[in-house]
């Protein structure tokens, strides 16, 4: 994942003629957090060690910003790509933040609630030097949920004395957590594949969208794809995908997991894998689970023309260039996926202001930047007759490479 967000900034870097002082200093982070710290079981006798990571790829831009993730292959190379990428996306956004990205390499499914908490509270006493509501707040990603938040605002707030609501976004609405949060990001992605199709005069209500990935943001793209008019016609999670080509009734498969979990067993559709879903005959593709999805050797059997990067990283550089030579057009993580972020940044202000935003404003200023930025990249896009995701690092890479000219440096 390093190799793949490095290669994108050389990339970039190289067509838009990057100052080489510049470029340099953007391919490794400025600061890396890596912790050990032991873990209690619920069998009290067994302690594991566990790794930890915070990674901030700048400070130039303001506080750190970026999920936390618990997976079992996290490491530093992934996490320092994640903070890279934030830091694309806050300046994509014109958001106040410099990436950043923490990650805790554990399989959380096998973890009870309470060996969680234990684990979410031991990590943020182990970085609490380097987190702060001026300094880094964390928010949710793979495997970690607004509970996990919550322990992370508690825990910082006991230490100082006072709560301290600021320290995270994505958290509970009861301890100052902002309506429109949870689905930010999957509104974000369907604001992105409006515009998209908008854009390339593509009457959604005649679109079919294959979803991959049921978490978080797949399942919110799935509902508001399906609201927007698109026939939505595959998801799928960790284990199974689903698929009807007359459309999936997305209140049916709301309801299905919400009793269930799991897609499995799910009646009214075939089953196919995850593999075969990024291959069916649709209009539209939302890669939106994890990485490296789409590559070498299953890009050209993509028969969608349009893709909306939901994950973050699920597109090679070889899989880009096959896109690019087929006429698939893509909508890049940094962009695609922004909303998150976007809604974060929300949540940051009024947990600063202690003052509360209604629903619908969280989503008209949401969809107003997404449409904003959208309609920048793509300008640049045509401009520059680049990709959409060229177009949107040129965006990013470009304002903190200005930004970073104007600070100068020390000494
Ligand atoms: N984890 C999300 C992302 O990758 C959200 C980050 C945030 O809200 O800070 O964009």
């Amino acid at each position: 994942m390093y190799q793949l967000a490095v290669g994108q900034l050389d990339e970039a870097a190289r067509q838009m003629g990057l100052q080489e002082n510049i470029w340099h200093r953007l391919r490794t982070p400025q600061r890396a957090c890596m912790v050990s710290i032991p873990f209690r079981e619920d069998d009290y006798n067994t302690v594991q060690t566990v790794f930890g990571y915070r990674v901030q790829h700048l400070t130039t831009m303001g506080p750190g910003k970026g999920g936390l993730r618990y997976a079992p292959n996290v490491d530093l190379g992934e996490v320092t790509a994640l903070a890279m990428w934030m830091t694309w996306k806050c300046a994509v956004m014109k958001l106040p933040f410099s990436g950043a990205k923490g990650g805790l390499r554990i399989d959380p499914t096998k973890l009870s609630p309470g060996e969680l908490q234990r684990l979410t509270r031991r990590f943020t006493a182990e970085i609490i030097d380097v987190i702060g509501p001026d300094r880094d707040i964390m928010a949710p990603d793979l495997g970690t949920d607004e509970q996990v938040m919550a322990w992370i605002m508690d825990t910082y707030s006991a230490q100082k004395g006072y709560p301290v609501p600021g320290i995270v976004t994505g958290k509970p609405l009861e301890i100052g957590g902002s309506l429109g949060r949870k689905e930010a990001t999957g509104r974000g992605v369907i604001t992105c594949m409006l515009e998209a199709c908008r854009e390339t005069q593509r009457d959604v209500t005649r679109q079919s969208v294959a979803i991959q990935g049921y978490g978080n943001v797949g399942s919110v793209s799935a509902r508001l794809a399906a609201r927007a008019g698109a026939k939505v016609v595959a998801v799928s999670d960790a284990h199974t995908g689903i698929f009807n080509p007359n459309g999936l009734s997305i209140p049916d498969v709301e309801r299905w997991v919400s009793e269930h979990r799991w897609l499995d067993g799910y009646p009214e559709a075939d089953t196919v894998t995850n593999e075969e879903l990024l291959e069916l005959p649709v209009d539209i593709l939302i890669p939106a689970a994890v990485e490296n999805q789409l590559r070498a050797d299953n890009a050209g059997s993509v028969k969608a023309r349009l893709v909306v990067e939901g994950a973050n990283g699920p597109t090679t550089m070889e899989a880009d260039v096959i896109f690019a030579s087929n006429g698939v057009m893509v909508v890049p993580d940094i962009l695609a996926n922004a909303g998150g972020v976007t809604a974060s940044y929300f949540e940051w202000l009024q947990s600063r202001q202690q003052y509360l935003w209604s629903e619908d404003q969280v989503n008209d200023q949401l969809v107003r930047l997404m449409k904003e930025a959208y309609v920048a990249v793509s300008a640049l896009a045509r401009d520059r007759n680049v990709s959409l995701r060229m177009a949107a690092l040129f965006l990013g890479i470009g304002r903190v490479a200005e930004a970073k000219r104007r600070r100068g440096m020390f000494p």
